[in-house]
């Protein structure tokens, strides 16, 4: 039986600046690589949606195919189980003596228990964990796992005091060939579903992207002017899906961005990603620390606060009629390609949690069912902080979504993109059809309730002043 050492792949679906493998290479056997299906990913929550997606599903099965080709480039093999990891295990051990195991530290409980229960069936005692995902590592800043501060505030500016990012490893050159087995890569259970999805999943495309955002079209030196629009590709980075499966690592990205300000241009724009990115971290390292109080109603503050199960509001939003424009549309959006902007998540999650009251776990596993770049602890760090049971030291701050749109879709373009039924209205009408008087219905040819449904709620919080 062949002696080799496993690297275990969750979200970290690349061959460059790869800890596990690089570490797992030092140690001198041949490598394996695994790819264990979560199977809780397809399970419906409490909420009725599936975790994983189609959008998602798609973005993840030509990542694991590219990495999958990447590897055996490599001389690795990389066997994709779709079956629970007892089975998994008793699979591997029919071929392989496995010495060690490398994998990448996952903040999520249930990525935790994958993990722990596949060692244990493994039988390997040697587990060797890396922080892949953040891109401080916590052996320059300690205090990112022992005492991070309650403020995002306050830990960016103790990072800025003095800026460590690792160097990018090596890439691995090839291993002598070794045999791999017959895995569960081409049963996997996901699609083809769109000829042309938002974006393409794999490590390439991922690199690709990142070279066009960067020195292409050099849209990165625009990016705190534009970061807040909707409606155009290239509005901010669009890197956060590769982020989430880990098809870049985020120091590639940072080592890039030197490179943008060494060779291009260093500005605010270049400052803000940077600054953006921590917000990425400290999410992670938040959710190492808060555990599963991630997921609680009452959030990481144990905040208590009058949640409401309202199926008529819960079904506005699957349907994207709420009457309000700028959350229809950023739902739309959302469910026809997998993708929302930031701006668009903010002004969605405070709706739900602040103006309907739903429970904001509701809002947070429609996102991780829709979002192609669904992240564990940026969906849930996110969410909890627009509903006020996170780390938002401001409170009772609230989005005015109709104002929102008045300010970040001025000419009501994007919300004619996703929503053709609004687009004969005028601005500032068109943020506000319900406030339409019978003149100006017939002027448009608009009819409210009809051509777009009423709002479902009347709150002046959401609503333009006279
Ligand atoms: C309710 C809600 C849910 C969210 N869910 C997710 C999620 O599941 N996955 C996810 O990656 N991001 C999530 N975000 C954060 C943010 O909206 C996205 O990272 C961003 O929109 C991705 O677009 P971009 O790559 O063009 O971002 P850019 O504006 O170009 O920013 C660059 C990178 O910085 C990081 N970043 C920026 N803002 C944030 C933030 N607020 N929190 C954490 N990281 C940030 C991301 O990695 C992003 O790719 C959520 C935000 C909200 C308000």
């Amino acid at each position: 039986m062949k002696k080799v050492s496993l690297v275990y792949f969750q979200h970290d679906l690349r061959l460059h600046d790869h800890p596990g493998l690089t570490a797992s290479r030092q140690r001198g056997l041949p490598i394996i690589g695994v790819y264990l299906c979560n199977q809780l990913e397809m399970q419906s929550t409490t909420f009725g949606f599936q975790k994983m997606g189609n959008y998602r599903q798609q973005f993840l099965y030509e990542s694991l195919w590219e990495l999958k080709q990447n590897l055996a480039t490599l001389n690795i093999p990389l066997l994709v189980l779709n079956r629970d990891p007892q089975s998994a295990a008793n699979l591997l051990k029919t071929k392989y003596d496995i010495a060690s195991i490398d994998a990448a530290v996952e903040p999520g409980i249930e990525e935790q228990n994958l993990l722990k229960t596949f060692q244990l069936a493994l039988g390997v005692s040697s587990l060797y964990l890396h922080h892949d995902k953040p891109l401080l590592s916590p052996l320059d800043y300690p205090w990112l796992l022992k005492t991070l501060p309650g403020r995002f505030t306050d830990a960016r500016m103790k990072i800025e005091s003095a800026i460590k990012v690792m160097p990018l490893l090596p890439l691995l050159t090839p291993q002598p060939f070794i045999e791999g087995m017959e895995d569960d890569f081409s049963t996997l259970p996901f699609f083809k579903l769109q000829e042309k999805p938002w974006m393409k999943g794999g490590e390439t495309s991922a690199l690709e992207h990142l070279q066009n955002y960067f020195f292409m079209t050099k849209s990165v030196l625009t990016y705190k002017e534009t970061r807040n629009n909707m409606l155009h590709f290239a509005d901010s980075s669009k890197l956060s899906p590769a982020l989430s499966l880990g098809l870049l690592s985020p120091r590639m990205i940072y080592w890039q961005l030197k490179r943008v300000e060494e060779t291009l241009k260093k500005n605010q724009s270049t400052y803000w990603l940077w600054f953006e990115l921590l917000w990425r971290d400290y999410f992670y390292y938040l959710h190492l620390q808060q555990g599963n109080r991630f997921f609680l109603i009452t959030g990481i503050m144990n905040t208590k606060k009058h949640w409401q199960d309202n199926a008529r509001y819960q079904q506005a939003i699957l349907n994207a009629k709420t009457g309000f424009p700028l959350v229809d549309a950023n739902l739309k959006e959302l469910y026809q390609t997998g993708w929302m902007s930031n701006r668009g998540r903010q002004n969605v999650a405070s709706f739900i949690a602040k103006i309907l009251n739903l429970d904001w776990r509701f809002g947070a596993a429609l996102f991780e069912h829709y979002l192609i770049d669904y992240d564990v602890s940026s969906n849930y760090g996110n969410w909890q902080y627009l509903a006020g049971v996170g780390v938002d030291p401001r409170e009772d701050r609230i989005f005015n979504v109709t104002l929102q749109a008045k300010k970040y879709d001025q000419k009501g373009e994007y919300i004619k993109t996703w929503l053709p039924a609004l687009a004969k209205l005028p601005v500032p009408l068109l943020f506000q059809p319900w406030t339409l008087n019978g003149l100006e219905m017939g002027i448009y040819q608009f009819e409210i309730g009809k051509d777009y449904p009423n709002p479902i709620v009347r709150d002046a919080r959401v609503e333009l002043k006279d």
